[in-house]
């Protein structure tokens, strides 16, 4: 296949560790974040870790959208299901995600509520076109890759005036989140780890450029190669991540350039600016508040945003005690520093919501990688 499998080629993975190996100086560790769960996912998948050298090591960021979003809007939507009688829309991802009293999506839907999965936001325009005499919410989630889709649809609602239509909206932002998880407070009391460059986010990339990362390895000293999702892409975004720490330098490099240009997708980037603006505060899960890293509707378009329509308020609800999460999505601990991993929670039974996704880093682990802690018994 044109453009994968020359990135998943055995060969040349084994030649790229040998050269990660030869150039990583054994006198130094070196510590980096993939934030994106779709490199998470390719990591655990291609056993990339396990042909790193032992003083290099990958953490996972906080990177995957269904990870991120907290128990209380899943309640929200929950609640407009439930007790307002809309039928609510998301992608299938989101449903098992766990809120409050033991629900989710998926549960609320076996107790009656109208909820549904759907593939695309212009899915959910159209079961607002054919459900007239209801009202259609849309749960949109994610970071900049699915935020266009979700402008575009209000604004075709706009262009419709459909009546039935609105959006509860939580997009959010990649560098907001990069920039909390290497100054804020909390990270502090939860224990900081130390992070010796990023591994940058393909798609969301492709949508914003590779100019937003510049703030960082400017302002913070920390190199970013940005890198797409085969195996090769991070291997190679690995090395160039290594010569840039033994090099000194902190510059935003390009690894995924078949994909990511300097500027982004300004299309894109204009029908979100049109539709959109920041939010000052926005709670993920895992990093609490964070300033300016999210997204609501701007008052242009305010009949299409399912906060105001509905009068809803917003309440924070707190994980599960013994679930890991937050740690983990801060990279302070990993899946296996939880009590519940692989017993209680599995991704079958999530008790959290990095065991939902299949980039979540319990899931991913659980899936790739569990049977790797097991030792190598000679029979
Ligand atoms: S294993 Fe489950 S409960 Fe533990 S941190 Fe992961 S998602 Fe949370």
């Amino acid at each position: 296949m044109k453009y994968i499998d020359e990135f998943r080629d055995g060969e040349v993975a084994r030649g790229l560790a040998q050269r990660i190996a030869d150039e990583a100086d054994t006198g130094r560790r070196y510590h980096f974040m993939e934030f994106c769960g779709g490199h998470t996912h390719a990591i655990s998948r291609y056993g990339i870790a396990e042909l790193l050298p032992a003083h290099l090591r990958m953490i996972h960021g906080p990177g995957c959208p269904v990870c991120v979003l907290p128990i209380g809007r899943i309640d929200q939507a929950i609640a407009l299901a439930l007790e307002r009688g809309v039928i609510l829309c998301t992608y299938g991802d989101v449903m098992r995600v766990p809120a409050s009293e033991t629900l989710s999506l998926m549960r609320a839907k076996a107790r009656g509520a109208d909820i549904r999965m759907v593939y695309s936001a212009a899915d959910a325009l159209k079961l607002a076109r054919e459900h007239a005499d209801r009202e259609v919410v849309f749960l949109a989630i994610g970071f900049e890759t699915t935020t266009p889709p979700t402008a575009l649809v209000i604004r075709q609602a706009q262009a419709e005036q459909l009546a039935n239509f609105s959006v509860l909206c939580n997009h959010v932002l990649t560098p907001s989140a990069i920039t909390h998880i290497l100054e804020s407070p909390e990270v502090r009391q939860y224990g900081t780890v130390p992070i010796d460059g990023f591994i940058g986010p393909a798609h969301v990339s492709i949508v914003i450029g590779a100019r937003p990362y510049e703030h960082f390895a400017q302002e913070y000293r920390k190199p970013v190669v940005i890198a797409g999702f085969e195996p090769l892409d991070v291997m190679q975004a690995i090395l160039m991540l290594v010569r840039q720490v033994n090099a000194g330098r902190a510059e935003v490099e390009n690894e995924f350039t078949r994909a990511v240009t300097r500027d982004g997708n300004l299309a894109a980037q204009a029908v979100v600016s049109q539709v959109f603006e920041l939010r000052s505060s926005f709670e993920w899960r895992g990093l609490g508040e964070v300033p300016y890293s999210a997204l609501k509707i701007r008052p242009a378009f305010e009949r299409y945003d399912a906060e105001k329509r509905f009068g809803l308020v917003y309440k924070s609800v707190p994980d599960h005690k013994q679930c890991q999460c937050g740690a983990i999505l801060r990279g302070v601990k990993r899946p296996t520093d939880c009590k519940l991993f692989g017993t209680v929670c599995t991704p079958e039974n999530p008790m959290g919501s990095c065991m939902v996704s299949s980039e979540g880093a319990c899931a991913a682990h659980y899936t790739y990688g569990r049977f790797r802690d097991i030792p190598v018994v000679a029979a």
